[in-house]
């Protein structure tokens, strides 16, 4: 018969190591992503990882991680190598603010860097809490885009909706017409979440593979979205102490 004791030990234990939740965020530009991604790191007092941040900052401080990235310019479009981009993630990961867990946003973008994402974490007795996927329909997210404005003159943004100018057409500060930024046309709009549905499909194949995506539908209102994104979650922290049990019964 099994000692009583000894089993609550290691489900303590179980829990102990499940209990530090790593979320990886998906989806396209647009989503709603980041903002949700702050309100989950407040929540649950987390860091969000966002490589974009990590790279920015490494430039302006001038570190050695910075110096390498800006060998790969990419302000022109140019991607950074994956080793480079996990090994940031990783001494990142290391610091002591992310005890408890972390949230990663733009990481990792291709089937090497989840790979070497999962290899890191194992490494350190540590997986994937779960992965959560921000769906919109694409016309839900062309119109966020096409509603935006900018004045040429001094960079004031609106949007004719959900933040109008006071005058129509009309920047508020220098009266200056507003335009559209050539990034937010609706075709080069629809064609950026094109290449992020093709190029991503592979990595939401890979997690949903492993039982960690949940999808987020991301159309509805931000408190919506953010009390589903709550609910799943919880959902994932649930299977992940369930597995860790059961890979506990599986070592003894
Ligand atoms: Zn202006």
């Amino acid at each position: 018969m099994p000692d009583p004791a000894r089993l609550s030990v290691d489900w303590r234990q179980a829990v102990r190591r499940s209990a530090r939740m790593i979320l990886v965020l998906l989806g396209p530009p647009g989503a709603g992503k980041g903002t949700q991604g702050a309100r989950i790191a407040v929540h649950y007092d987390i860091p969000t990882i966002s490589t974009g941040a990590l790279f920015r900052d490494a430039v302006q401080r001038g570190t050695k991680l910075g110096r390498t990235i800006q060998k790969y310019r990419i302000d022109k479009g140019e991607y950074v190598p994956d080793e480079v981009v996990v090994d940031a993630v990783k001494q990142r990961i290391a610091e002591p603010d992310c005890a408890a867990g972390f949230l990663v946003d733009g990481f990792p973008r291709t089937i090497p860097q989840a790979d070497a994402f999962d290899s890191m974490l194992t490494e350190q007795e540590l997986s994937v809490t779960g992965v959560l996927d921000f769906d919109a329909p694409i016309n839900d997210i062309v119109g966020r885009f096409s509603g935006r404005r900018v004045c040429p003159v001094d960079g004031s943004t609106y949007h004719v909706t959900v933040q109008p100018p006071i005058v129509a057409g009309l920047c508020d500060i220098c009266r200056t017409p507003l335009m559209i930024r050539p990034d937010d046309e609706d075709a080069v709009v629809r064609r950026r979440l094109e290449v992020y549905q093709e190029k991503t499909a592979p990595l939401r194949e890979y997690y949903h593979g492993r039982g960690l995506l949940r999808e987020v539908d991301a159309s509805a209102e931000p408190e919506t979205v953010f009390a589903q994104v709550i609910t799943a979650i919880e959902l994932l922290r649930a299977q992940s102490r369930e597995r860790s049990k059961q890979q506990d019964s599986q070592d003894r």
